[in-house]
């Protein structure tokens, strides 16, 4: 990994503080606790008998240990086994220095674009989330200069852009691409669905030119998209695709059913997912026709009038995607395991998934409307927002199935995703 010369990080990174046993969650419950071999070392070494017992019984070394997961810390039912009345026993005994680095760095997320780290959030944390989407004013990263610190084990994507791109990841022309993404994001002249749409155009179109062998003429691609936007050239494209609300709901309820029966999911999250099935007044026999009514009616009563007033709550959400994934293209090489299959990723495949993602939570965000009616507010979006993060996206295997899902239903398209996101 280069040393980071430069870091980029949002405002949103400098003010984030982990409220610990304030928390109405809990960031290592349900998670593989992975240890890094330094920490373990610690551990192995400790110096009061009582602990170091404790940590050989409670921490186990991997089968193919890596410096980064060289060993698991176990699992009590589904939350870390040193977590006490919400509060970590680690921590409050021996300090920081004493935690693995995974649990030090959550929720940050760092990766390496160049000579910069860039610093975003994941918001499978609700505090980050809280801080993230209820920012009225853009998300931008920040510069400051490199702070000596030891970036050796971090978790992270790494991009470099002098390197020959691979074919159909024009990494070369990565930084222009990404900031095309959050300029079209972050355009508030057009709304939410339009923008991801435009943004399934544009990545179909930088995949061809890759492949095709033109990526040299990218930026000249970047300027017409940039001017066609405001002519509303786009809008005939638009205009042939559009909403099946019984469709959306059938297949955002295949995504969740299939997540929740295989996998661990967090509580919070089936509650959101029941106050959606009662916001729709979904019963035994109520047909995929009545869902869509019923939809509708939540969206148009409730969700639309909230959600208009709170436009910036989608939009940054959407730019912290791209900004943490290294969207459009996301990374080159990664420094674990869950970055591999990103780098896999093609970039029509990453857009379907972006879509994919927000559907999941605007879908269930509106029966949660239909379900607290008036007092519909900023913390049911901020719950179902950060537990999706945590059901979908933290989940190895989930967003290979979502997309296959999605492909087996002939939505792995532009058209595909307009049914998904729009009303
Ligand atoms: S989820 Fe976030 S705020 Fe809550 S304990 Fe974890 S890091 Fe702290």
């Amino acid at each position: 990994m280069r040393p980071a010369a430069r870091i980029l990080e949002t405002r949103q990174v400098a003010s984030f503080q982990c409220l610990s046993a304030e928390c109405e969650d809990t960031c290592c419950d349900g998670w593989a606790l992975p240890v890094d071999q330094q920490t373990y070392e610690k551990y192995r070494d400790c110096d009061d008998p009582a602990w170091r017992a404790s940590f050989d019984k409670l921490v186990k070394i991997q089968p193919a240990p890596t410096p980064l997961d060289y060993a698991r810390i176990h699992l009590n039912s589904t939350t870390c086994a040193f977590l006490s009345e919400g509060l970590c026993a680690i921590q409050n005994r021996f300090g920081e220095d004493y935690l693995p680095y995974a649990c030090i760095a959550f929720p940050r997320i760092r990766n390496f674009v160049d000579d910069a780290m860039e610093v975003s959030l994941d918001l499978g944390c609700p505090e980050a989330t809280r801080l993230v989407l209820l920012n009225p004013d853009p998300l931008q990263f920040l510069e400051k200069p490199a702070d000596g610190r030891d970036y050796a084990m971090v978790r992270a994507g790494l991009i470099d852009t002098t390197q020959e791109s691979t074919p159909g990841k024009p990494h070369r022309y990565f930084i222009p691409a990404r900031a095309f993404v959050v300029r079209l994001l972050q355009n508030r002249a057009l709304s939410i669905s339009k923008r991801i749409l435009i943004l399934g155009l544009f990545c179909n179109k930088l995949q061809e030119m890759a492949l095709r062998g033109e990526e040299s003429q990218i930026p000249d691609i970047i300027q017409a998209y940039d001017e066609a936007i405001p002519a509303g050239s786009f809008d005939p494209i638009l205009a042939q695709v559009g909403a099946n609300l019984p469709l959306r709901i059938e297949t955002i309820v295949e995504l969740i059913l299939t997540r929740i029966t295989t996998e661990f999911t967090n509580k919070r999250f089936l509650e959101s997912y029941r106050e959606f099935m009662q916001g729709l007044s979904w019963g035994d026999g109520t047909s995929m026709d009545q869902l869509g009514e019923n939809f509708l009616a939540a969206h148009t009563r409730y969700y639309q009038p909230f959600i208009a007033s709170h436009g910036h709550i989608f939009e940054n959400y959407l730019v912290n995607y791209a900004n943490r994934g290294l969207y459009p293209l996301g990374p080159q090489a990664s420094t674990y395991g869950l970055g591999e299959a990103q780098i896999q990723r093609s970039l029509h495949e990453s857009f379907i998934l972006m879509a994919a993602h927000f559907s999941i939570i605007e879908t269930l965000l509106v029966g949660m409307a239909g379900f607290y009616k008036e007092a519909f507010a900023v913390d049911h979006i901020i719950r179902a927002v950060s537990t999706a993060t945590r059901t979908f996206e933290h989940s190895t295997t989930s967003p290979d199935i979502v997309l296959k899902a999605l492909s087996d239903k002939g939505l792995n398209s532009v058209g595909g995703a307009a049914v998904m996101v729009s009303v």
